[in-house]
């Protein structure tokens, strides 16, 4: 197995649970209100002795209290959902699953979970036979963005090797994960989402110098160390000794339009991370390198959803779909280690032909 890189990547998977079973607050407390009165009206129905339906009633009456009970549980989980800063969006509950979540899929936005897979290569005879899973998760957040260090953990616990290069995309970029791959002594190949401006006097253009914990500006300029910006965000602010500096240099205006302190530098608690990877990403080997993450990763995904046939979970719930997904990562695992096998035999076949054929001519001659 070739523990030199690994790729990750994730996929929506659908959950078992129709979309029309998605309730927000708002609609729960119209079904709520809808099921207490099918409530009072089957109960005065069958103290009244009715005729028709009455040998239903019980049955039915059981449906109805058992869908007011999880509706009402529904309305005590929404709570704990609400991320309205986040997705701009009211927190939303499935019925049928609720532990899935509406998703942006190729389907549109439908209840859904988002599979996580770590792959590395597997080396077979002068090839490779195909990838083998790492490390696998499933997860009820639509973005791979915190998910990064955690794979890599979880690969190098199931692998025993903190695998040296990571491939992902942009997705999963996020500055504490940058940093966290670095001082883990993992280089990491993945896209900046949020790319600097090439603007010539954007923070980057600053030279950093760490002896004396400063910046050098475009023109010289020292800006040097002035205190914690926030206790909270924990980054660092540095600024030049005078605002006169700046105004007095040509690119007062464009660089820094403060005419009282002068330009000031914001540096977050991952920016050196940061700087260093996206120099690191500039250069040729990384783009070649990440030029190889899709053919690593996609294939997985696609074997997984077509072959095995799992574009949607058959269980419910969170727990469950991840021993799912374990159960589908592990049949993919079982099938490259049988091409490898496959290879290898096969390898060792010639190789025992070649030698026959050998004693064969010695003894014809
Ligand atoms: S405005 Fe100030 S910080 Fe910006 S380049 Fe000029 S001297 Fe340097």
């Amino acid at each position: 197995m070739d523990l030199a890189i690994q790729a990750v990547d994730g996929t929506k998977v659908y959950a078992n649970a129709a979309v029309i079973k998605t309730y927000d607050a708002r609609r729960l407390r119209e079904l709520l209100d809808q099921v207490e009165s099918a409530i009072e009206a089957l109960e005065s129905q069958n103290e009244g002795g009715e005729e028709g339906d009455v040998a239903h009633l019980p049955e039915e009456l059981a449906e109805q209290k058992a869908l007011r009970q999880r509706v009402r549980q529904a309305m005590n989980d929404l709570p704990s959902m609400e991320r309205p800063n986040r997705y701009k969006r009211p927190a939303h509950i499935n019925l049928t699953d609720k532990d899935a979540r509406l998703m942006r899929t190729r389907k549109g936005i439908v209840p859904s979970y988002n599979a996580q897979a770590m792959v590395s290569p597997v080396a077979a005879g002068e090839g490779v036979a195909g990838m083998l899973v790492t490390a696998s998760d499933v997860v009820d957040e639509p973005n791979d963005t915190a998910r990064l260090t955690q794979m890599a953990e979880q690969a190098e616990e199931i692998t025993g090797v903190r695998v040296p290069m990571t491939l992902a995309d942009a997705g999963y970029f996020a500055g504490k994960h940058v940093s966290g791959l670095h001082h883990r002594g993992q280089q990491v190949v993945m896209p900046d989402k949020a790319r600097p401006t090439d603007h010539p006097y954007h923070k980057d253009q600053f030279r950093y110098d760490e002896v004396t914990d400063s910046y050098t500006c475009p023109h010289g300029q020292t800006l040097a160390f002035t205190g914690m910006k926030s206790a909270r965000k924990k980054s660092r602010l540095y600024r030049v000794a005078s605002a006169a500096v700046c105004r007095g240099c040509p690119a007062f205006g464009t660089c820094t339009k403060n005419k009282r302190y002068g330009r000031s530098v914001e540096i977050g608690r991952h920016d050196v991370a940061l700087r260093r990877h996206r120099e690191w990403m500039a250069t040729d080997e990384a783009k070649q390198m990440y030029v190889r993450r899709l053919p690593l990763v996609e294939p997985l995904f696609a074997i997984i959803k077509n072959l095995l046939d799992a574009q949607q979970f058959k269980l419910r719930s969170i727990a469950n779909v991840r021993a799912e997904w374990t159960l589908l990562v592990t049949t993919f695992n079982l099938r490259t280690l049988l091409r490898a096998w496959s290879v290898r035999t096969e390898a060792r076949l010639c190789l025992r032909l070649s030698a026959n054929d050998r004693e064969n001519l010695r003894l014809s001659s």
